[in-house]
C-alpha cells in the first residue's frame, strides 16, 4: 500500500531525503508521494522512514492502492536494477 501524505504536512521536507525510493517531491502545497515509487519501504528499511520522520504525522498508508508484499518488493526491484533488498524488510 503506498503512502501518501495529508493536508498537515508542513512542508519541513524532512521526508524527502529519507525515502529509499525517491518517492517524495515537494509540490504546489505540501509535498507529495508517488504511489508508483513507494514501497512502503518494503527492500530498504523495516518500517516506513517517511512516517518516522514526519514531525506532524502527515504520511499514511493510501487504502486506493492495496498491494502485497511480494507486489512491493517487486517493485522495488523494478526501481533498484541489479540490487538486491535488504533482509528481514519484506
Ligand atoms: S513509505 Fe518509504 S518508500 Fe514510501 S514514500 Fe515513505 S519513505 Fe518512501
Ligand atoms: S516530513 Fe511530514 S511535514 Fe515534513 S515535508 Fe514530509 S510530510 Fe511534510
Amino acid at each position: 500500500m503506498a503512502y501518501y501524505i495529508t493536508e498537515d504536512c508542513i512542508s519541513c521536507g524532512a521526508c524527502e531525503p529519507e525515502c529509499p525510493n525517491r518517492a517524495i517531491s515537494e509540490g504546489d502545497t505540501i509535498f507529495i508521494i508517488n504511489p508508483e515509487r513507494c514501497t512502503e519501504c518494503v527492500g530498504s528499511h523495516m518500517s516506513s522512514r517517511c512516517a518516522e520522520v514526519c514531525p506532524v504525522d502527515a504520511c499514511h498508508p493510501d487504502p486506493r492502492f492495496k498491494e502485497t508484499k511480494e507486489q512491493l518488493l517487486e517493485k522495488w526491484r523494478k526501481l533498484h536494477p541489479g540490487e538486491e533488498p535488504v533482509r528481514g524488510t519484506y
